[in-house]
């Protein structure tokens, strides 16, 4: 058989498999056997040498001619094929795929409520370090060396004696070494104990701390601002208690609770059939800690209050474990 013969019979053959083909995979295959480098017709090209001039010109001219042909069609196929598929996968039926709108976490919702109503009062808002001190974590505010009440709030140290802060209350006094009363400010914030993790408890939670200090300030102020607040977070309606308690940096010191809005005060699970939900803590700024940053206790007078964030978010959204907060499960957070 010439090779001109040959070409012919090649060219036919690999059309027919050309033809023949189903997939992307079986169109390489044909280009790879006839095409390649160790192809058919590559093959054909390698026995030009032996040929006369005149013969060389000829075949070579078919060879280049079945290369241009050949390489046309594996085009025009492999582009019907890919076609097919996107044909065959698009279904005009299917819902579109809506972007995903993301929203603000529920814990900065709650922030942003609280500092809100507090906005509304006229407080400011004002942040401090994670990292801090000891002495603005502790000693200013009225927590001795070694004094008993540093165990309630364990906390994380890193290099250089300093700790992650376990409330935002050192704002307080990096704000009263800034600014002379009359204050009115609201901090809130991360902040980091040395907790075991659970339903209830995490190491890192956040926590609004506020504080307000000027000439004449008693604590039926600071009751009617903590009423305000609780009527415009948790509802109308509902009853505030406040039981003596201990805080280093306030003389007296109490704790909030309201009256269980879930049972209206019948008592239920949540408020462990007492009828009241505690809330957050606060009392009268310990002459102390005005003495520390510089202010005559005797002139000025303030108070001081803090919550933590998590607790009144679980109670409101009726979330039971607060970890859900910080495993960032977008079915989780969606809801909110
Ligand atoms: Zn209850």
């Amino acid at each position: 058989m010439s090779l001109l013969d040959e070409i012919t019979q090649l060219r036919q053959e690999a059309i027919e498999r050309i033809k023949k083909s189903d997939s992307l995979d079986s169109i390489n295959e044909v280009r790879v056997k006839f095409l390649g480098r160790k192809g058919l017709l590559t093959a054909i090209l390698k026995q030009l040498k032996d040929l006369s001039p005149d013969e060389k010109k000829e075949v070579g001219a078919a060879a280049n001619k079945c290369r241009t042909e050949l390489e046309q069609e594996i085009i025009l196929a492999t582009e019907s094929h890919s076609g097919v598929k996107e044909a065959s996968d698009f279904d005009p039926t299917l819902p579109g795929t809506d972007p995903q709108i993301g929203k603000v976490h529920i814990i900065n919702q709650v922030i942003e409520q609280i500092c809100d109503t507090f906005r509304g009062m006229g407080f400011e808002i004002a942040r401090g370090p994670h990292i801090e001190t000891d002495y603005y974590n502790f000693e200013s505010l009225n927590f001795p060396p070694d004094h008993p009440a540093r165990d309630m709030q364990d906390t994380f140290f890193v290099e250089g004696g300093r700790l992650l802060r376990t409330h935002t209350t050192p704002v307080q006094v990096r704000e009263l070494e800034r600014t002379d009363p009359p204050v009115k400010i609201i901090v809130p914030g991360c902040c980091y104990r040395n907790e075991a993790i659970s339903t209830r408890h995490h190491a890192a939670f956040y926590q609004v701390d506020g504080f307000l200090i000027d000439v004449g300030v008693t604590l039926a102020d600071l009751k009617g601002a903590l009423v305000a607040f609780c009527k415009n977070f948790f509802g109308e309606g509902l009853k505030l208690r406040f039981r003596p308690s201990f805080f280093p940096f306030t003389e007296p010191s109490a704790e909030v609770d309201i009256s269980c809005f879930l049972c209206t005060g019948k008592g239920c699970q949540v408020c462990k059939y007492s009828g009241w939900l505690e809330i957050l803590g606060c009392g009268m700024i310990d002459p102390n800690v005005l003495k520390a940053t510089g202010h005559d206790p005797d002139k000025y007078s303030g108070y001081a209050f803090g919550m933590g964030v998590e607790r009144p978010a679980m109670l409101k959204y009726k979330i039971t474990d607060i970890r859900t907060f910080f495993n960032n499960d977008v079915r989780f957070l969606r809801q909110f």
